[in-house]
């Protein structure tokens, strides 16, 4: 190899031309290229041909020379002579791809070195020429290398970002108290969070084996029957579900929801589970029901007791007429009271789930006529008129008929006490696909749009019943709530306040007694 002058670093720039190829959209930012050659007159035409088309030429006569000028500029693309005369070139691309931002690498070679060019592209050089050098084609050349290399930089940049967020991502997930995990619809994890493993009691990951797999042995649901069954329901429920997890190994209860998971299309690609620990809660919910459940149970052996007296007292002869009053109102009174501790009674058992349930035929019919039969003096009273459509033609359905019964009359006395004297209720029956639908309608006062959101839960009472009802305890709907939920039924309502207000309850029909 001859001896060439090095003149790297010479740097010639040329004015900005915003329609030249090497000027990017910042005109202020001109790519730069280095060319390394040790024949000063193709270093001359390229460095000339570079300039015109608005490039930073750098040049550069041996390796050494090529390296400083590398390690002193940022240069986006090399034109390497493979034969150098300090230097092997490919040690010199190898060098080259090593900096921090390696520049794209095109040898030049002759034909002499077409082998060692190969070489070099296997290498990793972006490509070769072939000495002559033609200018022409030089610059469409240029262009691609450098389009490739903005490409190549941009993917590793969104590349980089996309790890970054997943990791990000992994440390929130991994930072939360609740597990999560997500679950394909063939029933595999396919990721999870570290707490899910733990609160699930797993050892290791859990991710990629089967949600049935790592469901702690012997665990139930709230009722008792094995957690698997409902979590082999949900599996296959579009709508998702909810429950609770007792694992008996640690003694812990976990609440868990599964919700399924769209894609952009909208088609459910699977769920995602959360899990979380509500032992504590339900430890805490538990003493407050059996602390109610042993008060109510005590109030009411003496309760019992001053109903009767005062019911023989009622019976008396002789007993003046002011102190007869006294006792009638003493009895409305016990009665309240005695109802009040039976709903507290029912709903602590209900919460906990100990309340026996005996599910019959019953027909919905006879038990809307029997609560009406015992409401008829309060319907009288209030002047009401009362109709009742559509339960002769209704099949039987399969549920507990106190329990039943506890519902309509709940909804009915409602209806009876929240809508002024002389009103109109109305009470229908009616098949409405796999459920049996029981409605009330009533033109009473109405709830306010803001209550209607809190109607069933516990003590819960709107505002505007002070104005004409203040008897009354909240627990009623609630009541319903719990005891509709446990047949697998549904209890909503449409209101307006100062028109009325119509309850649904939609009951499912088993097909065993489907008629
Ligand atoms: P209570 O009747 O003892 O207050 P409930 O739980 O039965 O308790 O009802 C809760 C609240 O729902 C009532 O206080 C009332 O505000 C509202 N509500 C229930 N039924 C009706 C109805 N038919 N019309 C208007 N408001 C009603």
């Amino acid at each position: 190899m001859r001896e060439r002058r090095t003149d790297c670093g010479s740097a010639r720039t040329t004015a900005s031309r915003a329609s030249s190829p090497g000027v990017t959209r910042d005109t202020a930012e001109r790519e730069t290229i280095l060319v390394v050659d040790d024949d000063p007159t193709l270093l001359a035409a390229v460095t000339e041909f570079l300039d015109r088309e608005g490039y930073t030429a750098l040049t550069a006569a041996t390796g050494e020379a090529a390296m400083a000028a590398l390690g002193r500029t940022k240069v986006s693309l090399v034109l390497l002579d493979l034969e150098l005369p300090d230097m092997d070139g490919v040690d010199l691309l190898r060098k080259a791809q090593r900096l921090e931002e390696p520049p794209e690498v095109v040898v030049v070679t002759g034909h002499a070195t077409l082998d060692s060019a190969i070489a070099a592209v296997e290498a990793g050089a972006a490509g070769y020429l072939v000495k002559p050098v033609e200018l022409p084609g030089l610059s469409s050349m240029i262009k691609r290398f450098l389009e490739r290399r903005a490409l190549t930089r941009e993917n590793a940049q969104l590349y980089e970002e996309a790890q970054t967020q997943r990791t990000r991502l992994t440390q929130i997930l991994d930072s939360t108290s609740d597990g999560i995990m997500f679950v394909s619809p063939d029933g595999r994890i396919e990721s999870a969070n570290r707490r899910a493993a733990e609160l699930l009691g797993f050892g290791s990951a859990i991710v990629s084996l089967r949600l049935l797999d790592v469901l702690p042995a012997h665990s139930t649901a709230r009722d008792g029957s094995p957690a698997e069954a409902a979590f082999r329901a949900v599996l296959t429920d579009p709508a998702g579900g909810s429950g609770d997890l007792e694992i008996p190994q640690h003694g812990r209860v976990l609440h868990w929801a599964a919700r399924p998971t769209k894609d952009a299309g909208g088609v459910t690609v699977g769920l995602t589970l959360t899990f979380q620990d509500v032992t504590e809660e339900r430890h805490v919910s538990q003493l407050k029901s059996d602390f109610v459940s042993f008060v109510t149970h005590q109030l009411r052996t003496p309760l019992a007791g001053i109903k009767w007296m005062l019911e023989l007292a009622a019976q008396g002869t002789g007993v003046p007429d002011e102190i007869a009053e006294y006792i009638q109102d003493a009895r409305g009174s016990s009665e309240r009271l005695i109802g009040l501790v039976n709903d507290l009674l029912d709903i602590a058992r209900l919460e906990s789930g100990k309340l026996a349930i005996q599910l019959q035929e019953t027909s919905l019919d006879a038990v809307t006529r029997s609560v009406l039969d015992d409401l008829r003096a309060l319907v009288h009273e209030k002047g009401h008129r009362l109709s009742v459509t559509g339960g002769e033609a209704l099949p039987p359905i399969l549920v507990d008929p106190q329990l039943t019964r506890q519902v309509i009359l709940n909804l009915t006395s409602n209806g009876l006490k929240y809508t002024p004297p002389g009103g109109n209720i109305a009470i229908r029956m009616s098949l409405d696909g796999d459920s049996v639908l029981w409605a009330i309608q009533d033109n009473g006062i109405g709830i306010p749009k803001e209550a209607q959101r809190q109607l069933f839960q516990k003590f819960f009472r709107a505002e505007n019943v002070f104005a004409i009802e203040t008897e009354g305890t909240g627990l009623g709907l609630y009541l319903v709530r719990l005891i509709v939920e446990r047949f697998g039924g549904q209890v909503w309502c449409t209101s307006e306040e100062g028109k009325g207000t119509t309850f649904f309850v939609r009951l499912p029909r088993p097909r065993d007694i489907r008629t």
